[in-house]
């Protein structure tokens, strides 16, 4: 890969945050932090500006949807994978109001994952 691409991962579960490592980092991708909710999600952004960030949906203090809306007010071009559980329709069509475009359903993939980073980098 011609350039380093930084991910911020935005979940509440550690298993989450090492299955994107284990997904990313062969494939040259820099899986900079994990958040474990929304606002310390929010501050992580502006601190180390990622250029995507995985966003759960269910989290504590902060969900994802607030999360989303925060964010997407300070940066509308912020590059966003919703990482959404079975169950969570609601909820993500509400994330595909605010402009999250692209989900995965857990547990994903690993090259569903490389796949939708691909496409919005
Ligand atoms: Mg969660």
């Amino acid at each position: 890969m011609a350039q380093t691409c930084n991910v911020l991962v935005v979940d509440d579960s550690p298993m989450v945050f090492k299955a994107v490592k284990r997904a990313l980092e062969p494939e040259g991708f820099q899986v900079m932090d994990q958040a474990f909710n929304g606002q310390e999600g929010l501050e992580k952004i502006a601190v180390l500006n990622p250029d995507v960030i995985i966003l759960d949906v269910t989290m504590p203090i902060m969900d994802g949807i607030q999360t989303a809306e925060a964010l997407f007010q300070r940066n509308p071009t912020a590059k966003v994978i919703m990482l959404s559980a079975m169950g969570d329709d609601d909820l993500t069509s509400k994330a595909k109001r605010m402009g999250v475009k692209l989900f995965l359903t857990k547990p994903f993939k690993p090259e569903e994952l490389v796949s939708s980073i691909r496409s919005i980098i």
